[in-house]
């Protein structure tokens, strides 16, 4: 059985153009799911549509690709989530939202935050996903890091807190100061910014970089009464790891939002932000239950987020592939969905197959057996299955909070 601390059900969320794509193909290549890194435009990515997609059998709204990755010896899970970054999409952002367990939110190291970036920061406030920032384009012209961090608590109204400090900007940027461990964090050009190394703080660095790491102490200490009585008597004797723990608590609780730095597209940063995910942005298991109504009694009802409790889960997307015909996307919130399993879908109040369950690869589909509480899985066969839709374990009603969404408007021409 899956570990569920082991699971992160990502969004990455971001203003149109500040290098969603660019950053999710890097993810995907790090991970080891793509295998050739391309030039990156629009229509011509793994999370984008086009012709070669359908070939590929897999569709833009690839809704959730998962992946894996290798941290401290363990390895973890990544389903990312896509989360359509237009206004135009503010419903299905919204649909994505109630999802997630956490998000990265990208911003443009030149632009900032920007109106777009705030509409989707609102929406994820009104959810209550945790939030990693990541400040993106480094190499770009008129890239300040800091002014993204100031924008954000002025805009965004959150505690920007920066886990690192980038060293350089524009042509210049050189790589990130790691504020918990003090040292720079330096990629190699050779191979693609797979690697990095870590060397000592440069000497004209050092007096700002302990000021930020100054700054990040006093914002999390207060969380952590280890690291705080630490702080107040003997600051040299903080571990990395008192650190990690605090910011951790205060990134869950939205006390705080840690902040990174890179370049996707220069191969600068993605490696330590999905090290950051796993550190600092909740696992399934951190939501310990899932509130919904019986509907035959009207009384509100949990569902623990454990294997042994009942099946229930939502579909928040219905995908039409061209080779498997309709698959719906299933959360899982409690309990396990086997193949093959009857469930209850709790609209429609029949009885319906879950005739195959897969998880979607960036380039293909793999069947799985099951899937358990926190993940999230591609179910065929559900028969009328639509957005919204919670499925349950025969004789086990509940219906998961329902979703709210907007009714189109409809304009008419005069
Ligand atoms: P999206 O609209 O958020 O998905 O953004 P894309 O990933 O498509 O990126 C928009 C444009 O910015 C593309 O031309 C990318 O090549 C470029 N881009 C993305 N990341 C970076 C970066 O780190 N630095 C620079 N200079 N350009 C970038």
């Amino acid at each position: 059985m899956k570990k569920l601390s082991n699971l992160r059900n990502l969004g990455i969320m971001a203003h149109v153009d500040a290098g969603k794509t660019t950053t999710t193909e890097r993810i995907l290549y790090y991970t080891g799911m793509i295998h050739k890194m391309g030039e990156v435009h629009h229509g011509n990515t793994t999370m984008d549509s086009d012709p070669q997609e359908e070939k590929r059998g897999i569709t833009i709204s690839s809704a959730a690709i998962t992946t894996f990755w290798q941290h401290q010896g363990q390895k973890y899970q990544f389903n990312l989530i896509d989360t359509p970054g237009h206004v135009d999409f503010t419903v299905e952002v919204e649909r994505s939202l109630r999802v997630l367990d956490g998000a990265v939110m990208l911003f443009c190291a030149a632009s900032g935050v920007e109106p777009q970036s705030e509409t989707v920061w609102r929406q994820a406030d009104r959810y209550g996903v945790p939030r990693l920032a990541f400040v993106n384009k480094m190499d770009r012209k008129g890239a300040n890091f800091l002014r993204v961090v100031a924008e954000m608590k002025q805009r965004l109204k959150t505690n920007a807190v920066p886990l690192q400090l980038p060293v350089g900007a524009e042509d210049d940027f050189r790589g990130v100061i790691d504020l918990l461990n003090m040292n720079f964090i330096v990629w190699n050009d050779d191979d693609v910014g797979q690697t990095f190394q870590r060397l000592p703080v440069p000497e004209e660095w050092q007096a700002e970089a302990l000021h930020w790491r100054e700054h990040l102490l006093e914002q999390v200490a207060e969380y952590d009464p280890v690291l705080l009585s630490k702080y107040v008597e003997n600051a040299e004797s903080i571990t990395v790891a008192d650190l990690m723990r605090a910011i951790r608590q205060a990134a869950l609780q939205m006390h705080i939002t840690p902040v990174l730095g890179g370049s996707a597209y220069k191969n600068k940063g993605v490696q330590p932000l999905l090290d950051a995910v796993i550190d600092y942005l909740p696992s399934p298991q951190d939501k310990s239950e899932v509130v919904g109504i019986n509907p035959e009694t009207e009384q509100e009802e949990v569902r623990q987020t454990t294997v042994n409790a009942p099946f229930s889960g939502l579909v928040f997307k219905v995908l039409v592939d061209k080779f498997v015909g309709k698959m719906a996307l299933v959360r899982v919130y409690s309990g396990v969905l086997n193949r093959g399993d009857f469930v209850n879908n709790m609209r429609t109040g029949q009885k319906v197959r879950a005739s195959r369950l897969r998880q979607i690869l960036s380039d293909k589909y793999e069947g799985i057996d099951q899937a358990s509480a926190g993940d999230i899985c591609a179910v065929v066969g559900l028969k009328d299955a639509r957005t919204g839709d919670t499925l349950t374990a025969q004789g086990q009603p509940i219906v998961l909070e329902a979703m709210q969404f907007p009714e189109p408007v409809i304009g008419y021409a005069i």
